[in-house]
């Protein structure tokens, strides 16, 4: 048995495992593989641009011992970056709108961050103007995890790297669905180099097609669909964009579940919708088309909504 025994938390983030979806994708001109993000110890694929940022924030000295990191987030990265923050000893503020659920407002504060509640019809608006506010008087550290350079890196320098070494050879297809997008720019930039036939795919949420026809709406796959083309967003690393609708990412949320056995969140949902949808364009009398996809949380966290 090789040992896993780690330092500390954050040691412990990334790394995750690699599944093959043979029963919802049991046709012989397809292989589909999909990293469990929520293996991460807060649960989600976000532990690892939370680190990051408040990495390149301490090397730039724009952090020190002590000192406060305020950001809008009514996500995942509020609890990574709340991981972060405990573990390493800093004082952490989260913005988010008022409307967000009991159940992530009640995990921050377990995990010591301290959470301010803006107007609900102000929406993530408010949030954000909130957090910048607070940045500005006060002196605070805000990560910006939309323009923040560290996010797509260590997607880089991670992520990329462990489906590189745990896939036997090149993917003809990658799909991601892209919330800040540092997930499908950081993988997508490496894989490309890698595998010059390699496909892609960006996935949205089809009641806010806003990389697609550039109109937003209001959706409830969570984590991805911001509503905006994010500032770390380059769009010739894309290939094709993929639109899935609520109701369709959870339906297959069920069939991780039921089929395969995988605990995810309806963005892992809308991943695996879009490559059912590749994968029945393929020939089938094809070789198997090796594709890879990502599942960035866990259902445990939309339980009040499930
Ligand atoms: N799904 C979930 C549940 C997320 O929290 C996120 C992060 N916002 C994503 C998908 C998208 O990841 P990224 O921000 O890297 O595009």
């Amino acid at each position: 048995m090789t040992m896993s025994r780690k330092s500390g938390v954050l040691a412990a983030i990334g790394d995750t495992p690699m599944v093959r979806l043979d029963r919802i994708f049991p046709q012989d001109n397809v292989e589909v593989w999909a990293k469990i993000e929520a293996s991460n110890p807060g649960g989600s694929v976000k532990d690892r641009p939370a680190l990051a940022m408040i990495q390149r924030a301490e090397e730039m000295g724009w952090l020190r011992a002590g000192g406060t990191i305020v950001e809008p987030t009514s996500g995942n990265m509020g609890i990574g970056l709340a991981i972060v923050a405990a573990a390493k000893g800093y004082r952490l503020i989260l913005t988010m709108p008022e409307s967000m659920s009991e159940e992530r407002q009640r995990l921050l504060t377990l995990l010591g961050a301290e959470v301010e509640l803006t107007p609900a019809d102000e929406g993530m608006n408010g949030a954000v103007r909130a957090a910048q506010e607070m940045a500005e008087q006060c002196g605070h550290y805000m990560p910006d995890q939309f323009g923040n350079p560290a996010n797509p890196d260590i997607h880089r320098r991670t992520t990329a790297q462990e489906i590189l070494r745990d896939l036997s050879g090149p993917a003809e297809y990658c799909v991601f669905g892209v919330g800040t997008g540092g997930t499908i720019m950081g993988v997508g930039q490496v894989l490309r180099g890698q595998w010059q036939d390699v496909q892609v795919v960006a996935v949205e949420p089809e009641e806010s097609p806003v990389l697609s026809c550039g109109q937003s709406g209001s959706h409830g796959i969570q984590g991805i669909g911001a509503g905006f083309v994010p500032d770390i967003v380059d769009r010739d690393i894309i290939d094709e964009i993929v639109t899935i609708s609520e109701s369709v990412a959870w339906k297959f949320v069920d069939r991780l579940a039921k089929m395969e056995g995988l605990l995810v969140g309806v963005s892992s949902g809308a991943a695996v919708a879009a490559v059912d949808i590749l994968a029945r364009r393929l020939d089938p009398e094809r070789p198997p088309a090796r594709m890879v996809t990502l599942l960035p949380d866990t259902a445990e966290r939309y339980l009040s909504i499930l």
